[in-house]
């Protein structure tokens, strides 16, 4: 028997499938919920030691040998860890990114005085910055 998601009570009954998961209605609380959804079909706990051996510096390739958890599971395990990260856990890069910005905008400024070929600048800026970012367009930021 399903266990109800909101009350833990064990008095569900099947309501039916809708893309293809199955839905159940709780009897003891009147709300509905949805099967419990375990893509990769591994418990929370090893969900969470791969974490942590990936935490402590530990490659995917490494934590399959251990854990026996394919490498694309874990990778994307910690993915989704990542993404549901509190905003104030990128404060810090954001904000090394913006001081970076504001170095190249600041050099380019005194450099424009001197006459020197500033060209170089928005290169290593744009690959120090967001090397991800594919659209070479991108070096004209900021200029
Ligand atoms: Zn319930």
């Amino acid at each position: 028997m399903m266990q109800c998601s909101h009350c833990q009570s064990n008095q569900t009954v099947k309501n039916g499938r809708r893309n293809g998961i199955q839905n159940y209605l709780c009897r003891s609380c009147g709300r509905q919920f949805r099967e419990t959804h375990r893509p990769q079909g591994y418990p929370p706990e090893v969900k969470q030691h791969c974490l942590n051996l990936y935490l402590n510096g530990m490659g995917f390739r490494a934590i399959e040998r251990v854990s026996g958890v394919c490498h694309n599971t874990v990778i994307n395990w910690v993915k989704q860890a990542e993404q549901a990260l509190p905003e104030e856990d990128y404060e810090i890069p954001e904000s090394a990114q913006i001081d970076e910005l504001q170095a190249f905008v600041g050099s380019k400024k005194s450099k424009a005085g001197s006459g020197s070929p500033s060209i170089q600048a928005p290169l290593t800026f744009s690959n120090g910055w967001l090397a991800t970012v594919p659209s070479p367009r991108f070096g004209c930021f900021g200029a």
